[in-house]
């Protein structure tokens, strides 16, 4: 089955029942969301009882509640030995948050190392997750986010992400998001998916795989950006992330759209969801949009 959705909002005064009703609104059946800004640590107390309601929301809409994950906010970089303490207890309370919640996984950006060099910066991550996995004992899992290679972002390479889950005691809590700008951007040949999942299968096992973002990049290959783009606007093409979002050992793997708003007020999810569930791509569906 297709579990498709995008980023949702997440508020204080409506929790997920404000995620739910916008993923429904696009025709989502899944979806991902921050559980307060992704740029600051404020966040408010979960409320049981709008989570009971939303969960009621998403069984009438179905939508799985079990694919729905929450993204980890940038401000915390494991990579960064200065701020480690500040990650690790950040981390650990997204954890239980998500536990609260129900949500299954955690979609975390490995770091930056800031300077001091991948091999360090990779030691650094590896013990802020072992940090964080004594301090919480719960069944949240924490997907590693495969990275465009950024500045100094570690998780650029399949073998990077693989050093860091080798690492870590608990391997059974640790999963893998692919991000589809961001392997086109770190070097990736997205065009060539089969070749791309036999590598990543080599190196670290397509099985760990809990979830894919799905973006097409302003950027060509290898450009090391991290510039998303709407669907069929840029360099990935319609036709291939329609292959990657159908491939059939991915059947079951939440998809999620982190695609720009359009002149930065609409939101283009619910027209592309339409467009990757009939597979046909638009001609100028994004110049039209904003008229509809
Ligand atoms: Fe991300
Ligand atoms: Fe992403
Ligand atoms: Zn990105």
């Amino acid at each position: 089955m297709l579990y498709l959705g995008s980023h949702v909002s997440f508020d204080k005064k409506e929790q997920l029942i404000r995620s739910t009703k916008e993923a429904l609104a696009y025709g989502a059946n899944t979806f991902m969301f921050y559980t307060g800004a992704p740029q600051n640590t404020n966040r408010s107390k979960i409320e049981d009882g709008l989570t009971l309601e939303a969960l009621k929301l998403m069984k009438e809409g179905n939508v799985a509640f079990d694919k729905v994950g929450v993204h980890a906010p940038y401000i915390i970089n494991l990579a960064n030995a200065d701020n480690l303490d500040f990650g690790i207890r950040f981390l650990t309370e997204e954890l239980e948050r998500c536990e609260e919640l129900g949500i299954r996984y955690l979609v975390l950006h490995p770091g930056s190392h800031v300077g001091r060099g991948v091999e360090e910066g990779i030691a650094t991550i590896i013990r802020g997750l072992n940090a964080v996995f004594l301090n919480n004992h719960g069944n949240v899992k924490i997907l590693l986010e495969t990275m465009a290679g950024k500045g100094t972002e570690i998780g650029r390479t399949f073998e990077e992400l693989r050093q860091i889950m080798d690492g870590v005691e608990e391997k059974n809590r640790l999963g893998i998001c692919i991000d589809t700008c961001h392997m086109n951007d770190a070097g990736y040949n997205v065009h060539d998916f089969d070749s791309l999942l036999k590598e990543f299968d080599q190196v670290i096992g397509i099985e760990k795989i809990g979830c894919i973002h799905i973006n097409d990049s302003k950027n060509d290959i290898g450009a090391h950006k991290d510039r998303h783009e709407n669907l069929g606007y840029g360099t990935i093409g319609f036709d291939s992330l329609i292959k990657i979002i159908y491939h059939p050992l991915l059947e079951d793997i939440p998809k999620i759209l982190e695609t720009p708003f359009i002149n930065r007020e609409f939101a283009p999810y619910k027209k592309e969801i339409e467009m990757i569930r009939s597979k046909k791509m638009e001609d100028n569906w994004r110049e039209t949009f904003a008229e509809e």
